[in-house]
């Protein structure tokens, strides 16, 4: 039983990046506007993201870490909805089957912080002879969760890791590119210990602003902004969300990439459908092949894409370990994103 659940989260939890990904998700979900991670030896000794969104309630401890556990549902009105979201309850659960986690945690409501551990799914007590309830304990706002010796029960799983060195890079880069997407919050992403930080945004203005901090000055100054969106599905006068099944055609996307002036080795590629950090290939190569009418053979764009379609209509099952995306309309859609990039980029060479 314990194997199984130990195999069934490393599936979705494959290093310390992917589960610094889900546990910056569940702080952006939380309304968090100040994000700060710290790592230990890649994140495999420590991984540990603080934030000050909306805390946990006390009464939901006990259950946090039990599989198809979330508090997300109420957003959708059904579940198939939900589950194609990425909204499964199971991030939380399966950390807790390869790693020891504890969280500290408080909602504006309660008066002092929570402490919790967890071990495969509960609640575990911090010491020998001490019980797994919550302890109260002095916190600020918000949540703390931390991860320790991830993969300590799955040597598969930790064999499988690159250097402490690489995987942190991993992490940053993950940050980096939430960093991007969420230019109003301000991340910090250090090495535990360690006086400064390796990445520290403060609130900017908007996405291009946070790809010229982030990303550097070569990439800010050849940004082009591009715009794509179809809004089919009736209009907003009538109430179309209770199943309209034209829904799903509308989308909208927003996008910077690099003029031909900027010319990289290879493709750096920023994806996100509905505030989510995706891949698709498919995506990926329909730019490139944009690109490769403006550019020299062997130079390739930076490019950030932010897609938002029915969340009905995506399916980011596809392949677990990579998080490849797909979802209704994407020829249509991308053939249209990748015209107003053209578009933008026969443009700037007049
Ligand atoms: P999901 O995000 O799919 O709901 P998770 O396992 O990632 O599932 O998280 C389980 C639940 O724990 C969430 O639904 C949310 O209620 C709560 N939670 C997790 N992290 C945070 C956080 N940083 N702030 C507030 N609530 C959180
Ligand atoms: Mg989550």
């Amino acid at each position: 039983e314990s194997l199984i659940n130990r195999i069934a989260a490393g599936e979705i939890i494959h290093r310390p990046a992917s589960a610094l990904k889900e546990l910056l998700e569940n702080s952006l979900d939380a309304r968090a506007t100040s994000i700060r991670v710290a790592i230990k030896d890649g994140g495999m000794k420590l991984l540990q993201i603080q934030d000050n969104g909306c805390g946990i309630r006390k009464a939901d401890l006990p259950i946090l870490a039990e599989r198809f556990t979330t508090s997300k549902l109420k957003t959708f009105s059904d579940l198939s909805r939900l589950t194609t979201y990425g909204f499964r309850g199971e991030a939380l659960a399966s950390v807790s089957h390869v790693a020891h986690m504890s969280v500290v945690t408080k909602t504006k409501a309660d008066t002092c912080a929570w402490k919790a551990y967890y071990s495969e799914g509960v609640l575990v007590p911090p010491k020998a002879g001490q019980t797994p309830d919550p302890k109260p304990c002095a916190g600020n706002d918000g949540t703390i969760i931390t991860i320790e010796d991830m993969f300590y029960n799955t040597p598969t799983r930790l064999s499988a890791l690159r250097s402490s060195s690489e995987e942190y890079a991993r992490i940053l880069d993950v940050v980096t590119k939430y960093a991007v997407h969420n230019p109003k919050v301000s991340f910090l992403c250090r090495k535990a210990g360690s006086p400064t930080p390796e990445l520290s945004t403060s609130a900017t203005s908007d996405v291009g602003q946070a790809i010229r901090l982030l990303y550097g000055h070569s990439i800010g100054k050849e940004l082009l902004h591009v715009e794509s969106s179809c809004r089919t599905g009736g209009s907003s006068s009538r109430d179309t969300s209770a199943g309209d099944p034209d829904d799903s055609e509308r989308w909208s996307a927003e996008a910077y990439c690099t003029s031909p002036n900027y010319q990289a080795k290879k493709t750096v590629f920023l994806l996100f459908i509905n505030h989510r950090l995706v891949e698709s290939s498919s995506i990926k190569r329909a730019i490139e092949s944009v690109y490769s009418g403006v550019l020299p053979k062997g130079a390739f764009p930076f490019v950030y894409l932010s897609i938002e379609v029915d969340p009905r209509s995506v399916d980011v099952n596809v392949h677990p370990t990579k998080r490849e995306v797909i979802f209704l309309n994407e020829e249509v859609i991308t053939e249209r994103i990748s015209d107003a990039i053209q578009q933008k980029l026969v443009g700037q060479s007049h």
